[in-house]
C-alpha cells in the first residue's frame, strides 16, 4: 500500500462511522458518496492510480472523492520531484555511509584495544594497510558530512 492509497482511504474513514476492512488486495469501506451502513465501496492499488469502485450505487469516484474534501487528482500517484528524487538518494547514500563508518570505526577500535593492551601491536603488513584503509574511509566520510555542514 502505498501513500495516495493510505491517504485516501484514511480521508473516507475520518467521514465514515465503520473503519475500513482488508478484502482481497485492497479494502471495503463505506462509501461516503451514497451514505449507508454497508462497505460497499472497494478501494486498491492500481497501476498508475487507486481502482474504486461503489458495488452498490456505482457511484463515481470523483463524487466519493469530493464527498470527503478530496478531489479526483487525489488518486493519481504523482512522480517524485526532483527535489524528492534528490532528498530520497541523499538519504539512501547517508544510511550506506552511516554503516560503513560503524564497520571502519569498530576495525579501528578493535586495533586500537589490542594496542593499548599490547596484545598485538601492528606488526604485520595485512594488518597495517587495513588500520590505514579504515582510517581513510573514517576521513572521507568525515570530510563529506564536514562539506554538507551536516
Ligand atoms: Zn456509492
Amino acid at each position: 500500500m502505498n501513500d495516495v492509497f493510505n491517504r485516501v482511504v484514511a480521508a473516507i474513514e475520518a467521514a465514515n462511522t465503520k473503519p475500513a476492512q482488508k478484502s482481497g488486495e485492497g479494502v471495503r469501506i463505506q462509501c461516503p458518496a451514497h451514505g449507508g451502513n454497508d462497505r460497499n465501496l472497494y478501494i486498491a492499488d492500481g497501476t498508475s492510480r487507486l481502482i474504486m469502485v461503489c458495488y452498490s450505487h456505482q457511484c463515481d469516484p470523483k463524487d466519493i472523492l469530493e464527498a470527503v474534501g478530496l478531489s479526483i487528482k487525489d488518486i493519481y500517484y504523482k512522480p517524485l520531484t526532483q527535489q524528492e528524487k534528490t532528498q530520497h538518494k541523499i538519504l539512501v547514500n547517508d544510511r550506506q555511509l552511516k554503516s560503513d563508518l560503524e564497520i571502519e570505526l569498530l576495525i579501528l577500535l578493535q586495533w586500537l584495544s589490542a594496542f593499548y593492551e599490547s596484545m598485538f601491536p601492528i606488526d604485520n603488513d595485512a594488518d597495517r594497510s587495513r588500520v590505514l584503509l579504515a582510517m581513510k574511509r573514517i576521513q572521507k566520510v568525515t570530510e563529506y558530512y564536514l562539506k554538507r555542514g551536516v
